[in-house]
C-alpha cells in the first residue's frame, strides 16, 4: 500500500510517544518508517497489514483507518477508547496486542501494534472442527487471566469473540480490537452496573456495516456473544465479557457458538429466550461452567461477585482442574487438536 504523506496536525489526538519500546517512544514516526506488507486482516473499519520497521527490521501488524470513514460513520470515539484502553493494557506483560505508537497522514489514522503471528483463535478451532478438552482448557484459562488484567484496569470489551482473540507466535492467547471497549471511571463490584450504554445502536451500526462488509467479502455477523444484559438494559457490566467467556468455552469444545441464527435479529431472540443446546458427549464440568457463565441475571453470573482482582470462583471450578495459574504464561501450549 501507499501511505507516503507526512504526520500532520492532530485531528484525532494522535501520538508516538507511549509505550516502553524505546525505538518508538521518542521518535515521530510516519508511514515512511515501515515496509507494509501483506493484509491480515479486515474490521468493520479498520485495514490491517503486516508491516516491518525499516529502522529495526521488527514486524508489526499496522490498523489503518481512513479518516473519512471514521468521521463519516462517528466513529471518533471508538479510536479514542481504544487508543486509551491499549495504552492502559501495554504494561501488562501477557494477554493482549500491544499499541507501539500511533500517527495519521492527511487520510489515514496508524496504529502500530505486536503482531500475533498465528491470528484469530476463530480460524485456529474452524481448522480442527473442535478443541480437545486440554487445549480448550489452556485456552480457556488464558482467556480469564487476560479478562481479570481487563477488568482490573475497569476496561470492559464488550466485544470479545473468536476473532478478536488472537495467538502471538508462541500460540499463546492476545485479546485484540478495543474499539468497542467501555472503560470504567469509578470503581465498580464485577457483576455491577454502573453506566448506561448506546450498545444497540453500535450493534445496529456494527450490522449495517457488516452488510456493507458482507457485500464485499462475505463477512459473518457478530451477535452470538452479546449478553442479554446489554442487549435488553444497554447496561454495562464487566460480566458481559464472562457472557462472552462462556460462549467461547461452548464454541472451543463444540465447535460453533451457542446462539445461532439465520439473521442477528434471530439470535438477538434466541439469547434473550436462552435457547441453546449443548451436543452429545459435551464433557460435564465444562457443560456446568457454561451453565453458571449464561446466565440471564448477570448478578448471578459465576465471577460476578468475587472480590478483588482474579476471578476466584471462576479459577476454582473443576473444569480448571490441574490449570497452573500463575505459570501458564510461560509454559508450551498444547498442541491444538
Ligand atoms: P471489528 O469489525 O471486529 O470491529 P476492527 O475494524 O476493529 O474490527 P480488528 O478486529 O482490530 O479491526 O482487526 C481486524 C482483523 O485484523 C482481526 O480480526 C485480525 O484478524 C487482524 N488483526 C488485528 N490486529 C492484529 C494483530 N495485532 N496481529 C495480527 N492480526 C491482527
Amino acid at each position: 500500500m501507499q501511505a507516503s504523506q507526512a504526520a500532520a496536525t492532530p485531528v484525532l489526538t494522535p501520538t508516538s510517544t507511549h509505550g516502553s519500546n524505546q525505538s518508538h517512544r521518542h521518535t515521530k514516526r510516519t508511514a515512511k518508517d515501515y515496509i507494509f506488507g501483506k493484509l491480515i486482516g479486515e474490521g468493520c473499519y479498520s485495514t490491517v497489514f503486516l508491516a516491518k520497521d525499516i529502522h529495526t527490521g521488527k514486524e508489526y501488524a499496522i490498523k489503518v483507518c481512513e479518516k473519512s470513514y471514521i468521521v463519516r460513520h462517528q466513529k471518533v470515539q471508538y479510536i479514542k477508547r481504544e487508543k486509551d484502553a491499549l495504552n492502559k493494557l501495554f504494561n501488562v506483560p501477557h494477554g493482549f496486542v500491544k499499541l507501539y505508537c500511533t500517527f495519521q497522514d492527511d487520510e489515514r489514522l496508524y496504529f502500530v501494534l505486536s503482531y500475533a503471528k498465528n491470528g484469530e483463535l476463530l480460524h485456529h478451532i474452524n481448522k480442527v472442527g473442535s478443541f480437545q478438552l486440554n487445549v480448550a482448557k489452556f485456552y480457556a484459562a488464558e482467556l480469564l487471566l487476560a479478562l481479570e488484567k481487563m477488568h482490573a484496569n475497569k476496561i470492559i470489551h464488550r466485544d470479545l469473540k473468536p476473532e478478536n482473540i488472537l495467538l502471538d507466535e508462541n500460540m499463546h492467547l492476545q485479546i485484540a480490537d478495543f474499539g468497542t471497549v467501555k472503560i470504567l471511571e469509578s470503581d465498580f463490584k464485577r457483576g455491577s452496573s454502573q453506566n448506561t450504554t448506546d450498545k444497540v445502536e453500535e450493534l445496529k451500526e456494527k450490522s449495517d456495516e457488516t452488510n456493507d462488509r458482507s457485500r464485499k467479502n462475505s463477512f459473518v455477523g457478530t451477535a452470538q456473544y452479546v449478553s442479554p444484559d446489554i442487549l435488553q438494559t444497554r447496561i454495562d457490566t464487566p460480566a458481559s465479557d464472562l457472557w462472552a467467556l462462556g460462549c467461547i468455552i461452548y464454541q472451543m469444545i463444540s465447535g460453533l457458538p451457542p446462539f445461532r441464527a439465520s439473521t442477528e435479529f434471530l439470535t438477538f431472540q434466541k439469547i434473550m429466550k436462552m435457547e441453546y443446546e449443548f451436543p452429545e458427549g459435551f464433557p460435564s464440568d465444562a457443560k456446568d461452567l457454561v451453565e453458571k457463565l449464561l446466565l440471564l441475571d448477570h448478578t448471578k453470573r459465576l465471577g460476578a461477585n468475587d472480590i478483588g482482582d482474579t476471578y476466584e470462583s471462576i479459577r476454582k471450578h473443576p473444569f480448571f482442574d490441574g490449570i497452573d495459574w500463575d505459570d501458564i504464561w510461560n509454559q508450551t501450549p498444547p498442541t491444538i487438536c
